[in-house]
């Protein structure tokens, strides 16, 4: 008998075992499984009456919520192709992603509508704008909760669902340039998220606080994991970290995913105000390589357990996860904080490799550096009307991260770099993340960069970009100073820049690409 995968079990199962439980807290709202599916019906109603069919790509634009969490198992159940959009673009990046899904409907919530009102007319294939929590009336648009009421709350029978149906089209975070519109099946979701739970031990007492934004790929796996368990979901709409503790203490938090630009918000303010909890906590790390401080202080301080994963959009998107196997164990409390962050292990159902230019696998030394290929069962049909990038980068069933690593005799995994961030000077390969490591070090760094600046003699050379903590105080000097008792020669940044902020991704990666052209002019020389 052939069951297909498909992501609307995991609300199937959560009603029929769980339907009593609160699923979702957003603020003072808080409803059960049994209320959610009851508003997933209704919207799937409502969008079969704007005629949404098998395969119509259907775009969100909503912050951490309950109407977010409700899309996701609202589109599928129609067969549609969830969308979602980054919170945090520029108007005529809306256009570009929009027109380029063929995106047939919108959901936007009240507070982010404005980005949308301008750009209206230029929309070529939006029929429909649903506005989420709206306090008014709109011109040309609906209001979500009245026109929910439209619509029975009763089963919704639509057209079954095959596990090679596409499930969501989902555009990456476009750190190293344009997004890419990523295609995921029902299959390679179900399957991600099957392997995920298991590695994140999720279980039906867990309470999750979506910190990750839901719209991108990280915090978008969980709406299924966490689902399927039962899970009570709590919605954290903006990264405050004040409000985030004080919601881990309120509703008994043990888990969330977050970058570590996040984590080191979070670290700040528990050194601040010396917050202590009683209850455990699992802190996933996701997005990029945090230094291994940062994983001693959470585990040894604050007593939370840290784990670090690794993915992209493509893959779902987790391949790794830092686990201490019971084979491996560390030798002491760095080894073991290096091991938790690192980066990790590859999961069930993927096999992560690290391979040479001609597509053979490096030695296992942890020191030779190959490219990450992984071959999974989570992995993307493709991009969305990109030939060319898809066979740029899944290459004889292997698809190719753009991310250099090592790989160790116990198959641990260590992610130096994006291939685009190492610095190659004098024919020397440095990882901006391992200099980034150890600035972190320094009391006053608050955040760091390092990026490849030209170099007359060395044809590149790493430069710094320092925010500095408040109440402190950094020289250029001092820093070098420091970085020079620690690095060797060739690693030293040749300079510094201090500011007061790093552009950033909104989940909060920091944005290379764009510090790398404010260091380079026109003719390949440095700017200061
Ligand atoms: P774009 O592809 O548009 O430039 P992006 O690569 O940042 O954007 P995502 O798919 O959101 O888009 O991010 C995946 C990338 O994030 C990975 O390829 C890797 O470079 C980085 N990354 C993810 N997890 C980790 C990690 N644990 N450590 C280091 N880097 C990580
Ligand atoms: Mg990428």
């Amino acid at each position: 008998m052939h069951v297909p995968l498909v992501l609307t079990d995991f609300l199937d199962r959560a009603v029929h075992l769980y339907g009593d439980k609160t699923a979702v807290i957003d603020g003072e709202r808080k409803i059960t499984y049994q209320v959610l599916q009851e508003r997933v019906n209704q919207l799937s109603h409502g969008l079969k009456s704007l005629t949404i069919e098998k395969g119509d790509r259907v775009a969100y634009l909503t912050p951490n919520s309950l109407e977010m969490l409700e899309g996701f198992y609202g589109v599928y159940q129609v067969g549609g192709v969830m969308t979602p959009l980054n919170t945090r673009l520029r108007p005529e990046d809306y256009v570009f992603i929009l027109n380029h899904s063929e995106s047939k409907a919108l959901f936007v919530s009240e507070e982010l509508y404005p980005l949308i009102e301008n750009i209206r007319d230029q929309l070529e294939s939006v029929q429909t704008v649903i506005i989420h929590g709206a306090s008014k009336e709109y011109e040309n648009s609906l209001n979500y909760e009245q026109w929910l009421t439209d619509f029975p709350k009763e089963g919704f029978e639509g057209e079954p669902l095959e596990e090679t149906d596409i499930a969501s089209l989902l555009y990456t975070s476009g750190t190293t340039g344009d997004p890419k519109g990523v295609l995921l099946t029902h299959r390679s979701n179900y399957l991600h998220a099957l392997t995920t739970m298991h590695h994140l031990r999720v279980r039906d007492q867990d309470t999750l606080l979506h910190v990750l934004p839901m719209f991108h790929v990280n915090g978008w796996g969980s709406p299924f994991y966490y689902t399927a368990n039962g899970v009570t979901q709590v919605m954290q709409r903006k990264v405050d970290p004040k409000q985030i503790l004080h919601t881990i203490e309120e509703h008994k938090v043990t888990i969330m995913h977050m970058a570590p630009t996040v984590l080191n918000m979070i670290l700040e303010e528990t050194a601040y105000t010396n917050a202590k909890f009683d209850h455990p906590l699992r802190i996933v790390i996701a997005g990029s390589s945090p230094p291994p401080a940062f994983a001693r202080k959470v585990e040894e301080e604050l007593g939370w357990e840290f784990i670090q994963v690794y993915g992209m959009t493509e893959i779902s998107p987790l391949v790794t996860i830092s686990e201490i196997r019971s084979n491996v164990e560390p030798v002491d409390h760095s080894d073991r904080a290096r091991l938790k962050a690192k980066t990790g292990y590859e999961l069930i159902g993927t096999k992560v490799r690290v391979m040479d230019e001609l597509g053979n696998e490096v030695p296992h030394d942890g020191i030779s550096i190959g490219e990450i290929a992984a071959r999974t069962n989570n992995g993307m049909e493709g991009y969305y009307k990109n030939e060319e990038a898809t066979s740029a980068t899944i290459k004889n069933g292997w698809l190719y991260t753009g991310d250099m690593a090592t790989v160790d005799k116990n198959g641990y995994i260590e992610i130096i770099d994006r291939k685009k961030d190492v610095i190659i000077s004098g024919g020397e390969n440095i990882s901006s993340i391992e200099v980034e490591g150890m600035l972190y070090e320094h009391p006053a760094v608050l955040e760091a960069a390092v990026v490849a600046v030209p170099h007359e003699k060395w044809g590149e050379a790493p430069h710094a970009i320092v925010v500095v903590r408040e109440g402190h105080e950094l020289t250029e000097e001092a820093l070098l100073t420091f970085a020079r008792e620690k690095l060797a020669r060739f690693k030293v940044p040749k300079g510094v820049t201090f500011t007061d902020q790093l552009p950033k991704t909104a989940s909060g990666k920091i944005q290379k690409v764009i510090l790398r052209k404010q260091h380079w002019d026109s003719e390949g020389k440095m700017v200061n």
